[in-house]
């Protein structure tokens, strides 16, 4: 299964696609949290970037602006090489501009293989401001939970280095920061829909307040997805 998720900040996606990560086995490719791993002095798979680079890309990530479309794709084009996106992957925060789109074709046609569906999570934005002001950080696992809905379990515990003790907002779910992304969202990302409903591959699912809900509505829609591609 090869999915793109796409939808505003804090609407979800990443949640669906961790979740969806462990259902079919495959992985999810976070350029967000590539990003911030870059930051806490960590390299990326299949790549090394010089400090300034890295410095860059910090300082955009936390004012909420776009990395670079040359770095971005690069970062991409070597996380989709590694052996275990062989089955499948799930792309998170990525493409979020039509040149990336157009670039991940690109991509897919020069390793023939295709996308199976855009997998869209749709909430208003008055509902995003409120998730983000809850939403938390682990900066030891990397790990996002929400203080209202999704707090760390036992298991998610047991398997971060510290426990998940120390959780905390990244700079870039601050009101201000948070509007400015949605307005990036709007008047850049959105324009991703088009292209991929004219593909004939865009799913929307309503984000709903509960979770279960939007899992269920979510499971639903790739049903049809996961059955036509084993029948292929
Ligand atoms: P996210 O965790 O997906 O909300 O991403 C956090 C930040 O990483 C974004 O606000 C951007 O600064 C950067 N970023 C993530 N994905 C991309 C992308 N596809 N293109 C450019 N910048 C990105």
């Amino acid at each position: 299964m090869r999915l793109v998720m796409l939808g505003a900040p804090g609407s979800g996606k990443g949640t669906q696609a961790e979740r969806l990560s462990k259902k079919y086995g495959i992985p999810q490719i976070s350029t967000g949290e590539l990003f911030r791993s870059l930051r806490k002095g960590e390299q990326l798979p299949g790549m090394s970037l010089p400090q300034e680079v890295i410095d860059e890309i910090s300082s955009l990530i936390n004012n909420g602006c776009f990395v670079s479309d040359d770095i971005t794709i690069q970062v991409i084009e070597n996380r989709i090489a590694l052996p275990d996106c062989e089955n499948g992957f799930i792309l998170d925060g990525f493409p979020r501009n039509i040149p990336q789109g157009e670039a991940l074709d690109a991509l897919l046609k020069k390793h023939s293989i295709h996308l199976d569906a855009v997998l869209e999570i749709d909430v208003p934005d008055d509902a995003i401001v409120d998730r983000l002001s809850g939403r938390r950080y682990c900066p030891a696992c990397g790990r996002t939970y929400h203080l209202d809905a999704k707090m760390p379990t036992e298991e998610e515990r047991a398997t971060c280095p510290e426990g998940c003790r120390n959780l905390i907002q990244r700079d870039d779910d601050k009101p201000e920061v948070v509007k400015k992304r949605l307005v990036t969202y709007h008047d850049v990302t959105e324009h991703l829909k088009p292209y991929y409903k004219e593909q004939g591959k865009l799913i929307t699912v309503v984000g709903r307040k509960k979770l279960e809900k939007t899992i269920r509505d979510v499971d639903r829609a790739l049903e049809s997805i996961e059955k036509n591609r084993i029948e292929a």
